[in-house]
Order: C-alpha cells, then sequence, then structure tokens
C-alpha cells in the first residue's frame, strides 16, 4: 500500500476545487483499495500517543468563523476498533494508547478525505501527535508503520511544511515568502534523497519561521519514517507544491505511489480564495 503526507492548508479546500484538491483525487484514484486509512493529523496534538478506536468516529469541526457550509461537511466513514490493537502491537515497546470516546475525524483528515476517498466507505482511524516528544521519536514511530503497508493500511500524514499564521498575507493568495520558499526547498531536498535528515532541519535558519509550533511539520516526519524504512527502493514523489498567503507550503508528497505528478504551480484554478478569520486554527 502507497502512503503520503498532504499539505491541507485553508479548512475551505475540503468545499472548494482546485488543482490541490485534483491532486488529492487523483492520489485517491489511483490506490489499491485499502482495508483501513491511517491519518496523522496535525490537528490532533496532545501530550500522549493515541490511535481512535470507536466504531463510529466523528466529523470535528476544529476550528471557528468558516461558512456555516463547512460546518455542515461531514465524513461518516467507520472506524475499526481492532485496528488500534494491531498498531498498538506493531509499535512495541513504544506505548499506544486506545482512544475510545475523546477524538474522531479531524479537519486536518476530512478536508482531504473528502477529496480523495469522497465516499468514506473505508474505516478510518487517527493517531495522535505527541507534543511531548522530540523530532526523532516521531521519525522513528512513522518507520514502525511501515508493518501496515503489507498489511492494506493507508498510512496518509496532513499538515504544512511551513505553518506560520501569524505571518499569513491574505493578498498573496498563491505565493510565499522567500524563507518560506527557502524552508520547503530544504525539506524537499531532505524527503527525496535523505528522509531521516529531516528531523535535522530544526537547525535551518528558516525554522523558527516556517515551524513556529511543530504540529504541522512533524506529520511530515511519519511519511519521512515510512520512507526510510521502506531502504533503497523508497520511492518518495512531490505530489504537487505551492504556497498559500505566503507562509503556508502546500507540498504534498507520495511513496510507492502511482499516480500521475499534478501541473506545475501557477497553473488555475488556485486555492481556496477565501481568506480564513484572524486567529484561525488551521
Ligand atoms: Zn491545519
Amino acid at each position: 500500500m502507497p502512503a503520503a503526507f498532504f499539505g491541507h492548508g485553508n479548512p475551505m479546500n475540503a468545499i472548494s476545487d482546485n488543482r490541490y484538491t485534483a491532486a488529492w483525487r487523483s492520489f485517491g484514484a489511483s490506490v489499491p483499495r485499502p482495508r483501513a486509512i491511517l491519518v496523522v493529523s496535525a490537528h490532533w496534538y496532545i501530550n500522549a500517543t493515541a490511535v481512535t478506536a470507536m466504531p463510529r468516529p466523528r466529523t470535528i469541526h476544529d476550528f471557528y468563523g468558516f461558512p456555516r457550509e463547512l460546518f455542515e461537511v461531514e465524513y461518516p466513514a467507520p472506524g475499526m476498533p481492532e485496528l488500534a490493537t494491531e498498531i498498538s502491537d506493531i509499535v512495541k515497546p513504544t506505548w499506544i494508547g486506545a482512544d475510545a470516546d475523546s477524538w474522531g475525524i479531524d479537519h486536518g483528515t476530512w478536508s482531504v478525505l473528502v477529496h480523495a476517498f469522497p465516499d468514506a466507505s473505508i474505516p478510518v482511524a487517527q493517531l495522535s501527535i505527541n507534543a511531548d516528544k522530540p523530532l526523532d521519536y516521531h521519525l522513528a514511530l512513522g518507520a514502525k508503520l511501515h508493518e501496515l503497508r503489507s498489511r492494506g493500511v493507508l498510512v496518509v500524514t496532513s499538515g504544512n511544511v511551513v505553518h506560520n499564521l501569524r505571518g499569513m498575507d491574505w493578498e498573496r493568495t498563491d505565493e510565499g515568502f522567500d524563507w518560506a520558499q527557502r524552508f520547503d526547498e530544504a525539506a524537499r531536498e531532505r524527503m527525496l534523497t535523505a528522509p531521516t535528515d529531516l528531523a535535522s532541519l530544526d537547525a535551518h535558519r528558516d525554522y523558527a519561521h516556517a515551524v513556529p509550533t511543530p504540529d504541522h511539520f512533524i506529520p511530515a516526519l511519519y511519511l519521512a519514517g515510512l520512507a526510510d524504512a521502506a531502504g533503497q527502493a523508497s520511492d518518495t514523489k512531490v505530489l504537487i507544491d505551492g504556497y498559500a498567503y505566503g507562509s503556508l507550503s502546500m507540498t504534498a508528497y507520495t511513496l510507492g505511489a502511482d499516480c500521475p505528478v499534478a501541473e506545475a504551480a501557477g497553473g488555475s484554478p488556485r486555492t481556496a480564495t477565501t481568506a480564513p478569520p484572524d486567529s484561525a486554527n488551521i
């Protein structure tokens, strides 16, 4: 089974039709039907490592100030409680808790899956990001998830390599600041050639601007770990790239996927044009 990292950007992408959502659709259409989808989302950033284990995960609208239409989006995929047990066994001795009732499917997950797997018929589980752990922990845990690929589980990670909400400029709908481009390009070089080096990007001169908090960057480390575990035969590609509002990168990567690469940045239609509200949690 392939794996992927998606730059999800503005939640309005969930109800938009643009070059990013087209690439996400194209990825979903290219993969064999998974037994389940495990998602590492930037928006489940807590003080523990946990996996959802409820049979019917709720759709979480974890933002405010957006149009009603976005709050009405539901992603009614079933859960797969037994997958939590399976994952706990695979990653031992790392401990993962089973979450039976607190989380569900957040917008980092559903804003992408409504495009990639629109019929919501494949079971979905989420893996939390443990905010107490260093970058290396997430890289190593990503590598441990490698086993899931041969068990028919699609591992999807969702964040943004560059994600600085305070630095957003609404006028720059499809542009990236110089520092955002430098950091995204450095991340790309590592992801495609030496994925474990992604975890040392905290020494990059633009890290403080690009990654003011690590929640949206860490999902990329899970894909880097998976790529490393796949070894020399690993096959990581850029699915699509681009920037939004100056301070977000929308770059997405696939691993082991047979999916056409999207058109170059600059084409149209473009990203979601409804600007997120000030201090939005996107
Ligand atoms: Zn987000």
